[in-house]
């Protein structure tokens, strides 16, 4: 179980931002046994749980306190920088409640389990992948059969990060046994109803290791009711798509944050002991720096094209939008890497050897997951089809040139 010691000193009435920098301090001190045996950073859970972060982004009518996207990719990075783990699995239940919150808001059980989000504080994983289909999360082979206003469900899922310690899994699924691998639904499968997870394969892995994304043979019953109203294909496009892309960044980012502050630190002590001369990491740290604010910038523009992005549904769902928003996964997940390999360059064995105020090692092995976490290869090869149908848009601010 977790460690704090006294669960009232993460109070409600604190911003989101305080309370989850109380959980970072509980975070970066579990960080290495949790990246080290590859296991499941219960005690940060726990404490995203007594600080009521899991419903932040829950509409306030509904309990939570509708915090919006860049809020909420401001809590990621600062979590990111203690802990990837950690940050992943936040992020990644962050993308669930988005879904929730856009496409479960006509819908009285989705209503009521947003209520139970917020109020419990549950934990949401999520079910895409699934064997035989990669990381295609337009694609399914699995279908949800329902009767008598009940479904039933079975699915390889390949990969579900913490599915043993989540309090619900989103599923997607064919909307019926004869339906097209495309024509997809998804499904909010709770911990505490007919279902079973019997797992599959471990996730023994470079880094991300804390995220334990095992697989699970995933076998549920239930209400047809908990299936969203909307086509998993308008969740996707108007939501997933570009809350995971978001939140993803937003992990990469804190990550290579803390990389680089780690360097940053390494060449200041080596100019405080000599003075006199300019150490021969600062001008890597300098073009470490501009990579960082390259990443910032491109995610504070990313969260800014979504959120107006929502304002307009023809906007949101345009070949443009989609095309933009795959840039920044795909450009997002190679500039973290090389911000941390920079990052060793400049503090050498200090940064490579595990242990030392300077260690990196842990940021590079995390980062190397972003490049196959959907594979970027696949991302370009869908923006490259989209790019034959749309136009680059050259205008800086939102309202086109001349407007
Ligand atoms: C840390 C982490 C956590 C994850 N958590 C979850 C989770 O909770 N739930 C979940 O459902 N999934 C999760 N995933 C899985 C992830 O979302 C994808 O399903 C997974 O990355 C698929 O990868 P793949 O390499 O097996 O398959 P593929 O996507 O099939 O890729 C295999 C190879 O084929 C190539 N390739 C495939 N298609 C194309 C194409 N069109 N063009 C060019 N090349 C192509 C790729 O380059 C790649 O080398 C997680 C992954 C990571 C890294």
């Amino acid at each position: 179980m977790g460690k704090i010691s006294d669960p009232l000193a993460l109070s409600p009435a604190e911003s989101a931002a305080d309370r989850m920098a109380r959980v970072v301090a509980i975070a970066a001190e579990a960080v290495d046994t949790v990246d080290r045996e590859g296991r499941f950073p219960l005690e940060t859970a726990e404490a995203l749980k007594h600080g009521r972060l899991l419903g932040v982004a829950i509409p306030a009518e509904l309990g939570g306190e509708g915090l919006g996207t860049a809020a909420v990719a401001d809590l990621v990075v600062q979590l990111a920088q203690a802990c990837g783990s950690s940050a992943m699995v936040y992020a990644m239940h962050q993308i669930q409640v988005s879904s929730l919150a856009t496409h479960g808001v006509t819908s009285e059980w989705h209503r009521a389990f947003m209520r139970r989000v917020a109020d419990e504080q549950l934990l949401l994983a999520s079910a895409t992948s699934e064997a035989g289909i990669g990381g295609n999360l337009r694609n399914s082979i699995c279908a949800v059969e329902v009767a008598d206003r009940r479904f039933s469900l079975t699915k390889d899922a390949t990969v579900i990060s913490y599915g043993a310690n989540a309090d619900a899994i989103l599923a997607t699924a064919r909307r019926a046994p004869d339906a097209a691998h495309s024509d997809q639904v998804m499904v909010v499968i709770p911990a505490d109803s007919d279902r079973s997870l019997e797992r599959k394969s471990v996730w023994d892995t470079l880094g991300m290791r804390g995220t334990c994304s095992d697989g699970f043979l995933l076998t549920a019953a239930g209400d047809a009711a908990q299936i969203f109203p909307k086509p998993f294909s308008e969740i996707a496009a108007q939501s997933m798509l570009a809350s995971s892309h978001i939140y993803w960044a937003a992990t990469w980012f804190g990550i290579a944050a803390d990389a680089f502050a780690r360097a940053q630190a390494f060449v200041k002590a080596a100019a405080r002991k000599q003075p006199n001369v300019t150490p021969p990491g600062a001008l890597r740290l300098s073009e470490a720096a501009a990579m960082l604010q390259e990443m910032k910038g491109h995610l504070v523009a990313a969260i800014h094209r979504f959120e107006t992005a929502q304002q307009d549904d023809d906007d949101l769902s345009s070949i443009g939008f989609a095309a933009e928003i795959n840039a920044l996964k795909v450009a997002s997940s190679e500039k973290a890497a090389e911000v941390v390999r920079v990052a060793m360059l400049i503090t050498g064995i200090l940064g490579y050897k595990n242990g030392t105020p300077f260690s990196v090692g842990r940021h590079l092995r995390d980062v190397t997951s972003a490049a196959v976490m959907i594979s970027n290869d696949r991302i370009l090869s869908n923006t490259s089809t989209l790019l034959l149908m749309s136009r680059f848009d050259t205008s800086l601010f939102d309202s086109p040139r001349g407007a």
